[in-house]
């Protein structure tokens, strides 16, 4: 059985055994209410009582107020809300408060979110105000000393979650003294539990939320810190709870796992010295330096907490990044987990300055302070892995040339696409409307393969192929002039079955013929199929590659299982047929649930699998595939292909799969729109059916 390694402790860790033990005591043999007098709510409330103890003894709260709550959210909010509502009644009494909200520019959202709430709410109208972070993601004390005098809070985490860096809260708290500020000041301790010596009561640190699930306690549980005399509003009113500060029945599971987690930091026995973990850091960024030539690091390792490592791939995005990763079972994210859904660049790192390849193509990988060597070991191997399983697919640059794949290829950029028409057997290719996106893609493509380009070609004129061209260097066959349309003037002419002649580029057994796309147009498209002698036949079609659907132009000279290639694919359809238009698919009959897969294959033993997963993915894979079985590996680049010669066979199952049921779905419809009734995707995908994780 493979393992998870779980490197994602930024986002949440794993609960401590110790603060499981807890939280199961505090629901079955303490789970009175700690608010009741009789003997079972005394029980319950040593459990808080020393929980809250161990907490202002570790984090030095002095005679400051430390209450539980939810997490680092509902802090922020209290701690905004308490600060804004002691603005605005000085602002009424007639006090200078200043005109900005201050927070540094790589806070959690939470931060300016909840800034410009109440801001808004509470009729404040303060401004604002986002105060830069330098290239190493430190908060610029210059611009603070600029603005502090006009603050009227300050927000700067300890801290940061993408990157690991720590502030120099020391050289802000000399600003704000030096400058004669008034502000109130927040620090978002969240990242800093457990990692940063924190002495809370002797800093003029005014509030400092905290979260119970980055450092081993569960989900939901947090605490606030308030310095003694710094101004407090409850943000929830009711039974008086947390001594009035925070109402509501104590979460005491919560409490008694974040007092377990609490009570080992104090005891100093169970989690790693920052020496030990900077040493795991230095591990794993060598092997990710072994592994991903180019790689660099986003985070400067002398400035950021040894715990975090973030990082870009030049050429790879973080999708691609995220994708190997999860298919060897090591959990990363693409820069924060709120953001790595949606592959936008980090605004953490833009702050920081980076370009915008490193900021859109970066990877966190986060630890915790109680990681083992046997982890971080483990992990090394599955970077090497993901390595070579990049290299293997001409991801990155490899010494080796790679196995040449054969036949058509699809690439594709938020809704248009390239193609490429690969003839193994001779290593000669054709590049069909190449997007300048794919340039350094299609070129990386084509020298680790060892392809010769015999034409770039389009189906509008002037679609700029020369940086292609360019790029592709010793690559590109110069041998013949090239229209408007990058078609080789030593075409040969062809027949087609219309009676019509047509230029013609010959790739081993196969033809590329040019027509014109409709009459009087200046819309061009291309044929591909087995040549006949000298000529095309329409059923020996298999692709139309055009701009635009263009059945009437193409109809005489193909045939109804032609796939039409789109340059467009806003829909995600990969291809569409000559016949293809059945509107009626219904997405629920195509799924497949993963507790279903077993008596399926048994009821249709030719059933296929089929795992969609880019083949870096499919490489890289520790797993066992679905019910155990060997899978064909065609991925979403390749499915026009497979579609083709799956259409033209005896229609037998095909079950889709792929990590997380997203593109399996997209190829059980595109087959299913093409009329193969027995095309289904794997619920949930790969995702659903993997076992525990190894977490560090
Ligand atoms: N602040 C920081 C620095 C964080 O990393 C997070 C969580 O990602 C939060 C605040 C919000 O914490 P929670 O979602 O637990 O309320």
């Amino acid at each position: 059985m493979t393992t998870e390694i779980y490197l994602d402790s930024n986002a949440t860790s794993i609960v401590l055994p110790a603060a499981i033990a807890a939280a199961t005591d505090a629901m079955g043999q303490r789970y009175g209410n700690p608010s009741s007098t009789h003997g079972t709510g005394l029980k319950a409330k040593v459990i808080l009582d020393e929980a809250r103890a161990c907490a202002v003894r570790l984090l030095g709260v002095g005679n400051g107020r430390l209450m539980f709550n939810s997490g680092a959210t509902e802090g922020i909010q209290t701690a905004v809300l308490s600060a804004l509502v002691a603005l605005r009644e000085r602002r009424d009494a007639g006090e200078p408060i200043g005109t900005l909200l201050v927070y540094g520019a790589t806070e959690h959202k939470a931060v300016p979110e909840s800034l410009a709430h109440w801001n808004r709410l509470l009729g404040l109208n303060l401004t604002l105000h986002k105060l830069p972070v330098d290239h190493n993601g430190v908060h610029s004390l210059k611009a603070l000393r600029d603005v502090a005098p006009q603050a009227a809070m300050v927000c700067t985490m300890a801290a940061n979650n993408e990157t690991g860096v720590i502030s120099d809260l020391a050289g802000i708290e000399a600003v704000l003294a030096e400058t004669g500020s008034q502000a109130l000041w927040m620090v978002d301790c969240v990242q800093a539990l457990g990692k940063l010596k924190l002495d809370l009561s002797s800093t003029r640190i005014d509030y400092a939320p905290f979260s119970g699930h980055k450092l081993y306690a569960p989900k939901g549980i947090g605490m606030l810190y308030v310095r003694a005399g710094t101004p407090f509003t409850a943000l929830i009113m009711g039974g008086g709870q947390e001594a009035g500060q925070r109402s509501g029945t104590e979460n005491m599971a919560g409490i008694a796992a974040l007092g377990a987690v609490l009570a080992a930091l104090e005891r100093g026995d169970t989690f790693r010295t920052a020496a030990e973990l900077s040493s795991f850091r230095a591990r794993l960024a060598d092997s990710l330096r072994a592994a991903l030539p180019g790689v660099v690091f986003n985070n400067p390792f002398d400035k950021a907490l040894p715990t975090t490592l973030n990082f870009s791939v030049p050429g790879l995005s973080s999708r691609e990044l995220m994708d190997v990763f999860d298919a060897a079972e090591v959990r990363v994210s693409a820069g924060s987990a709120c953001s790595s859904s949606k592959a936008a660049p980090s605004y953490v790192l833009d702050a920081m300055g980076l370009p915008l390849w490193r900021s859109a193509g970066a990877i966190r990988m986060s630890f915790g302070p109680l990681a083992d060597e046997a982890t971080i070991a483990a992990a090394c191997a599955r970077i090497e892995r993901c390595g070579a399983a990049l290299r293997a697919s001409c991801l990155i640059p490899s010494d080796r040339t790679a196995v040449p794949h054969d036949g058509l290829l699809q690439l594709g950029v938020e809704g248009a696409c390239s193609w490429m028409v690969l003839d193994a057997a001779s290593r000669s290719c054709i590049v069909i409307d190449p997007l300048p996106e794919h340039t350094a893609r299609i070129e990386s493509y084509v020298r680790c393969q060892n392809y010769q380009v015999q034409a770039v070609v389009s189906t509008l004129p002037n679609a700029g192929r020369a940086v292609l061209v360019e790029a592709l260097g010793r690559h590109f066959n110069r041998a013949a002039d090239a229209d408007a349309y990058g078609w080789p003037a030593n075409a040969i002419s062809i027949q087609l079955d219309n009676g019509a002649s047509a230029g013609a580029i010959r790739l081993g057994a196969q033809l590329l013929a040019c027509v014109p796309c409709g009459t009087g147009d200046e819309l061009r498209a291309f044929l591909l199929g087995e040549a006949d002698g000298g000529s095309l036949p329409a059923a020996a079609v298999r692709f139309a590659f055009s701009a635009r659907p263009a059945q009437q132009a193409l109809g005489a000279i193909s045939n109804g299982q032609t796939l039409l290639c789109p340059t467009r694919d806003e829909q995600n359809q990969f291809c569409t047929s000559m016949m293809s238009a059945p509107a009626a698919i219904v997405a629920a009959d195509a799924q497949l649930d993963s507790t279903a897969l077993d008596a399926f294959l048994q009821a249709h033993p030719d059933a296929r699998l089929v795992d969609v997963r880019e083949p870096y993915e499919f490489a890289a894979t520790v797993a066992p595939l679905p019910a155990g079985r060997m899978a064909l590996s065609v991925p979403l680049s390749r499915l026009a292909e497979y579609a083709s010669e799956w259409l033209r066979a005896e229609q037998t199952p095909l079950v889709f799969f792929c990590r997380s049921g997203n593109r399996s779905m997209k190829a059980a419809l595109c087959l299913r729109r093409l009329g193969h009734q027995h095309a289904y995707s794997l619920n949930g995908g790969l995702a659903l059916a993997s076992p525990l994780p190894l977490a560090a």
